[in-house]
């Protein structure tokens, strides 16, 4: 079954507010099973609006709209609903005492416009706001070519109210769908998007079950697992067996699922190992690393310092390169690391080098910089060059140390 979400306000095309709503809305109906088709958001334009809802049914079995049912002008929703089935309003008595019981539960005067809320068009049934005055409405649409009508909701545009209109207004109303969706995602750190593509072979291709979608974002390489099946468990149960083959196709890169992030994991394992490190940062990563880990209660037990340190090399200073420039940054951390294993009880160190800007023959600047993780039996260095954002350098930089200890810690776990 398809679906598509309208998304109403001139401040959200105008760019002063985002769509935060049709994602959620998507993300709720395809756990339902739906397929939603088309996100559309448009600003406060009757004739845009009525164009768009009264095309809908020819292409989706539903359509959900959030906003423009407020009490202004400019609040146009029910007017567009109205015009694209050319239907008049009608004023929904329950409604308008909703409203006028929600005034002077707040002891306040309603002022008049706030009526205009509980207008629907003829046809339409009411949809009981209990956070907010506006309530929604939904209407079914018959369409002479199929046999089921396409039913069009609107909801507050306010997120809260939306949600809880959906969940216990709208969602009970759904037809059920025949196809159950189980999904889920897993998080790598290593590869590129192409590489992991390429590993994954035919697991990607376009059309199978599960689908899997690959997207990248600051060096981490989410796999998207979609499987569609005639109930949850055999939906689940797909979704398991291609899990399991990308975990095998890709190894040790997988470092977690959902939302998990890299630095969450080595938490855990040195929390698991009774271990603590040491983090030192050079300006390559500015303090991302110990950012990150100090936000986590878990740091408490596991962090022994988070320092920013100044190197002492070239790479300090932001001077042209020279060959020797990331030699004379590893002798240095290899002196450091064996002076501070020496004489502090830590079972790890996580370091990055100061950075500088290259230019490149063809013009392109390369911000370049270097990482180590050091353990009392070897010392890894990794080159973090790369163009671009600061940030997004020094969040893959600082993924990158984090990614070599838990790596390391992994084969000192099971070698
Ligand atoms: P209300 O009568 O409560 O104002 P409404 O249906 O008229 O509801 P809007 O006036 O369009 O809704 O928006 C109310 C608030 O909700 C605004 O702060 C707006 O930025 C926010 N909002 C509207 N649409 C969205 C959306 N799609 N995603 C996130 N926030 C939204």
């Amino acid at each position: 079954m398809k679906a598509e979400i309208l998304a109403i306000g001139s401040e959200l095309t105008c760019g002063s507010r985002l769509d935060t709503n049709s994602q959620w809305l998507s993300r709720e109906l395809e756990s339902l099973g739906w397929t939603v088709a088309r996100h559309t958001t448009l600003a406060d334009d009757l004739e845009a609006i009525s164009t768009e809802i009264r095309s809908a049914p020819q292409r989706s079995d539903l359509l959900l709209i959030t906003g423009g049912l407020g009490p202004t002008l400019d609040d146009l929703t029910r007017d567009a609903m109205a015009t694209a089935f050319a239907q008049p309003l009608v004023r929904d008595p329950d409604a308008v005492r909703q409203i006028q019981d929600l005034f002077a539960a707040r002891g306040r005067e309603m002022p008049q416009s706030n009526l205009r809320q509980a207008d629907r068009p003829r046809d339409a049934q009411t949809l009981h706001n209990s956070c907010g005055t506006a309530p929604g409405i939904l209407l079914q649409v018959d369409r002479s070519d199929r046999q089921s009508p396409c039913l069009i909701a609107a909801m507050p545009g306010v997120p809260a109210e939306m949600r809880v209109m959906f969940e216990q207004q709208i969602r009970p109303q759904l037809p059920e769908s025949s196809v159950a969706l189980c999904r889920k995602v897993i998080r790598s750190f290593g590869f590129g998007e192409s590489e992991a593509e390429q590993r994954l072979g035919d697991l990607t291709a376009r059309g199978r079950n599960p689908e899997v979608g690959i997207t990248a974002s600051e060096a981490v390489i989410s796999f998207w697992i979609s499987a569609r099946a005639p109930n949850r468990d055999s939906a689940a149960e797909l979704c398991l067996a291609t899990e399991q083959e990308v975990r095998l196709r890709l190894g040790d890169a997988v470092y977690g699922d959902g939302d998990t992030e890299l630095y969450e994991v080595l938490l855990q394992l040195l929390q698991q190992s009774s271990a603590r490190i040491a983090v030192l940062e050079g300006a390559a990563t500015g303090g991302q690393i110990g950012l990150w880990m100090s936000a986590d209660a878990r740091s408490e037990t596991v962090l022994h310092e988070a320092s920013l340190v100044r190197p002492t090399t070239a790479l300090a200073d932001r001077q042209q390169p020279q060959d020797s420039t990331f030699e004379q940054w590893q002798d240095q951390v290899r002196s450091q690391c064996h002076e501070y294993f020496g004489s502090h009880a830590v079972n790890g160190i996580l370091l990055s080098s100061g950075y500088f800007d290259e230019q490149q023959p063809s013009g392109v600047i390369v911000r370049r910089g270097m990482v180590a993780a050091a353990t009392p039996d070897e010392i890894q260095f990794r080159d973090v060059s790369m163009s671009g954002n600061l940030r997004i350098f020094r969040q893959r930089a600082g993924r990158t140390a984090i990614n070599l200890l838990r790596l390391s810690m992994l084969h000192q776990i099971r070698p």
